[in-house]
């Protein structure tokens, strides 16, 4: 007789240990199994920042998520009296008719969200700590900012636990089938240490997902690219430019379809953090990825500060590896499994989902209780991928 749960999730990266917080408030009884250890730094959220902001250049239809997910991140702050949301302000630079700065200005205005456009003279005025060109503008939103993705994991995991939840590190799923008995169909979970059994399962495997749900390339053909991306450190030459409370988040377009971005320093990490945003990269294997930094990229990323930001052009201190697992359009993909109603399936974060952790969870969580999924998730769902519908 295997160990039988209400709900099992599978993978407790940020998606999964939210929806385990939250199935564990609702008095559910869950399991989440986690096949490396709770908090890693092996799939997409680990790197001791993530960027948070509400004017979303993305796709509109995003903004009440997120008026919802800072209200979840607040509430969790509260409850666990530990700091994870750093409201610093952001600005987005670049060319005014572009996604990030049009989009940003077009999601804002839609939705009512605080924000000043900025001419480069002004912008530079206020921040002397950029360099960019007379023509581009900036984007300035006071809400947005960052969350430590790694305190907030833990947290969600620890909160769960304390609440009843039961989570296993090391331990990962290997197989999964749906059983059909007289008392209606649950689901059966192996593992490399046993096997469970529960009414629900919801599938949070990051960049594992393509591995765990193989089969969705038979709903609509829907392919999830994995790429590897690298974020660096570097100690400012001018530090106090540089501290929490000086400057913003801050996003640069990057003109190829990305975006460079930053943060203050807030010492998790000592120095600047600061990347390049381009989920175009080669598709990679997750457990085969290199984790090796190369020249090229040191010298890539490098190249960021000494164009934008030459005051925090320094020593480097650290580069780091991450993955994304990115979806045909670059959207979220949150539903039921099309083939089985009782599964639900939350992947394809494509490098922008971090911030969206709280409140995913809880549409997942009430999903699970309610059998439906929240209505203002419906454009992330696969329907969008069926023969015939136009994307977005
Ligand atoms: C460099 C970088 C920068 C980013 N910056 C931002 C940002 O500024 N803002 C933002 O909002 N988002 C950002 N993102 C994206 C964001 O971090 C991700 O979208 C988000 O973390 C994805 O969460 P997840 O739960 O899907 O994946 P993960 O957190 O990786 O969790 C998936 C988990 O499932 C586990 N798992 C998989 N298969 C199994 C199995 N078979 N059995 C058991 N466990 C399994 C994995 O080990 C993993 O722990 C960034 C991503 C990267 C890589």
């Amino acid at each position: 007789m295997h160990k039988h749960f209400d709900v099992i999730v599978i993978g407790v990266g940020a998606m999964g240990a939210a929806t385990c917080f939250h199935l564990a408030k609702r008095g559910v009884k869950v399991l989440g199994l986690e096949q490396f250890d709770i908090v890693h730094a092996r799939g997409s959220s680990h790197g001791y920042s993530r960027m948070i902001r509400k004017a979303y250049f993305e796709h509109p239809n995003y903004v009440p998520l997120l008026h919802r997910a800072y209200a979840l991140w607040e509430a969790l702050e509260e409850e666990s009296g530990r700091k994870l949301l750093h409201k610093v302000g952001g600005i987005f630079m670049g060319p005014r008719e572009r996604t990030l700065v049009g989009g940003a200005l077009a999601a804002a205005e839609l939705h009512g969200l605080p924000h000043e456009l900025l001419a480069a003279e002004e912008l530079r005025k206020r921040w002397p700590q950029f360099v960019v060109p007379d023509d581009w503008h900036g984007f300035y939103e006071p809400d947005s900012g960052f969350l430590l993705p790694e305190r907030a994991i833990g947290t969600y995991a620890d909160m769960a636990m304390r609440r009843g939840s039961e989570i296993h590190g090391q331990e990962a799923a290997c197989e999964w089938r749906a059983d059909r008995g007289p008392a209606g169909v649950h689901y059966v979970v192996t593992t490399d240490a046993g096997t469970y059994a529960a009414g629900r399962l919801v599938f949070c495997g990051g960049p594992w997902s393509g591995k765990l749900l193989a089969d969705l390339q038979e709903f609509g053909g829907i392919t999830l690219k994995v790429t590897r991306q690298v974020m660096a450190w570097a100690w400012p030459k001018v530090p106090q430019d540089f501290e929490l409370g000086r400057i913003p988040v801050w996003g640069i377009d990057s003109m190829d379809g990305g975006l460079y971005y930053g943060f203050p320093m807030h010492g998790e990490m000592p120095g600047v953090k600061f990347a390049h945003h381009l989920p175009t990269g080669a598709a990679v294997d997750p457990d085969a990825v290199s984790r090796e930094v190369t020249a090229a990229e040191r010298a890539g990323v490098k190249g960021i500060l000494g164009r934008f930001l030459p005051g925090a052009d320094g020593e480097l201190l650290a580069i780091k590896t991450c993955l994304y697992t990115n979806s045909p359009d670059g959207h979220f993909i949150i539903d039921a499994h099309p083939a089985h109603t009782g599964v639900l399936v939350a992947c394809g974060f494509s490098g922008h989902g971090f911030k969206f952790a709280s409140v995913i969870g809880e549409m997942l969580a009430d999903a699970c209780v309610t059998g439906r999924m929240n209505g203002e998730a419906a454009f992330l769902g696969l329907a969008r991928f069926a023969p015939g519908r136009a994307p977005g």
